[in-house]
């Protein structure tokens, strides 16, 4: 290497980015208000590798899809195995399902994840390469009220979040059965009109016609207009299922939206197909989408075991969503000399244990120095340990917020802060 590669700055790589700390609050706040809602209706979490075998998303996300023709993050390990950053979860549940056997357990079972997806999309805002996803899946439930259940708990979460002007999207995709016939009409409609598809449609319209619907070109979207619609096609098991669905939105006051061509991204979809957007995001309007995939275990070779489920954006949830972050409340502690330096480091130590946020700096500074430091920073409160103190025994504790001083012992001090802590967390 070179003198001029060796100084070249390193970047992160497009379509990835760093969450510093300030913007790493409203993470924790966005992930612990979806853990705490998702265990209050029996969701438990799962965590799989971010690295899996390459055919299980092949094989799970389906062949056709744009996952897996364009947007994979595969490379060969050095044992000559094919493998994939996970571009989604589902696939990953359903293998662990299988490998664990979980479907011997009580059903329905239902798990949440909360972590990084990688796909090899092209970059704009609302859409990265390294995004992160909240994900929940239910399995062995085929009543409709599930569905509308999912749909019913995502939008707890957006309102808890502070997400408002959402629209919720519903569709039925049809099963095997009935979907090969609706298949075929739509492969006629789009051959018809072939000559006014992308390149990209024109080779969807022989592999899987329905993916057509989720083309942004505005030809093909003026094209697939007049495309026959799904809701014409559904057996009888469908149509009850989505007239079901809808009647328990109706239920829970969910208003939606019937739109036959939400056809989602995926291939493994059976029946209910689902979206929440919102008006504030532009094109990447999707903050959550999910649906059931009534198919999927048993095709992997599992037992037959239905299965529905949603992955939220957090990236795009973050934009739109209105977090108030917990005030951080912490302790400056300013010493004088060597031996209150060593009182300092004892103080800080216990006080940490018993839950109190403190600091210490190792600079030579001067009282006033200390306080402008701690001013700087943003202390509430700064513990003055001097010779004096220590030989005295009682230290002096000032309140930055209103600079009220006071004067104790170390447990009594210890005690005005978390009194005023408790205060703070209930107002
Ligand atoms: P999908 O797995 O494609 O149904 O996506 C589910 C949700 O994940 C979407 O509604 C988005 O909120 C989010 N999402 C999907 N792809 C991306 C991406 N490339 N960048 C950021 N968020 C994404």
């Amino acid at each position: 290497m070179n003198e001029e590669t060796n100084k070249k700055e390193i970047s992160a790589i497009k379509g990835t980015k760093d969450i510093l700390p300030q913007e790493a609050r409203y993470w924790q706040v966005a992930e612990a208000t979806a853990r705490q809602i998702f265990e209050l209706y029996g969701y438990r979490e799962l965590r799989a590798p971010v690295i899996e075998p390459t055919e299980l998303f092949e094989k799970g996300t389906g062949a056709s899809s744009d996952i897996v023709t364009k947007e994979m993050y595969t490379f060969v390990d050095k044992g000559g195995r094919s493998i994939t950053l996970r571009p989604e979860y589902t696939p990953s549940v359903v293998r662990a399902i299988i490998e664990h056997r979980l479907d011997l357990q009580p059903q329905p079972l239902r798990f949440y994840y909360i972590g990084p997806m990688f796909r090899y999309d092209k970059p704009q805002k609302g859409r990265y390469r390294q995004f992160h996803q909240i994900d929940i899946e239910v399995f062995g439930e085929k009543d409709p009220a599930v569905d509308a259940e999912i749909v019913e708990m995502a939008h707890h979460l957006l309102k808890k979040l502070g997400v408002e002007k959402v629209e919720t999207l519903v569709n039925s995709v049809g099963c095997k059965k009935c979907r090969p016939a609706y298949g075929q009409a739509l492969r006629q409609a789009a051959r018809a009109v072939k000559d006014r598809l992308c390149p990209d449609c024109q080779r969807k319209a022989e592999i899987n016609p329905l993916r057509i619907f989720d083309c942004k070109v505005e030809t093909c979207r003026e094209a697939a207009a007049t495309f026959p619609l799904i809701t014409e096609y559904l057996c009888e098991e469908c149509r009850t299922h989505f007239e079901q669905f809808r009647s328990y939105l109706d239920f829970y006051g969910i208003n939606y939206r019937i739109d036959p061509t939400l056809v989602r991204g995926l291939d493994y979809y059976t029946k209910t197909a689902f979206e929440i957007v919102t008006e504030h995001l532009g094109a990447q309007n999707a903050i959550c989408g999910g649906g059931r995939y009534d198919d999927m275990v048993k095709e992997f070779g599992g037992p037959d075991l239905c299965g529905i489920g949603f992955a939220m954006g957090v990236e795009r949830l973050l934009s739109v969503a209105r977090i108030t972050t917990p005030k951080e409340s912490f302790v400056y502690i300013a010493y004088l000399g060597e031996e209150a330096k060593k009182k300092s480091l004892a103080t800080a130590r216990e006080w940490r244990q018993k839950g109190v946020e403190c600091l210490v700096e190792f600079k030579d500074r001067n009282m006033k120095a200390h306080f402008s430091r701690a001013n700087k920073i943003g202390a509430d409160w700064v513990l003055i340990i001097g010779e004096n103190e220590l030989a005295r025994g009682l230290f002096q504790l000032k309140d930055m917020n209103n600079s009220q001083q006071y004067e104790g012992t170390n447990e009594e001090l210890l005690k005005i802060v978390k009194q005023k802590g408790k205060q703070d967390a209930s107002t």
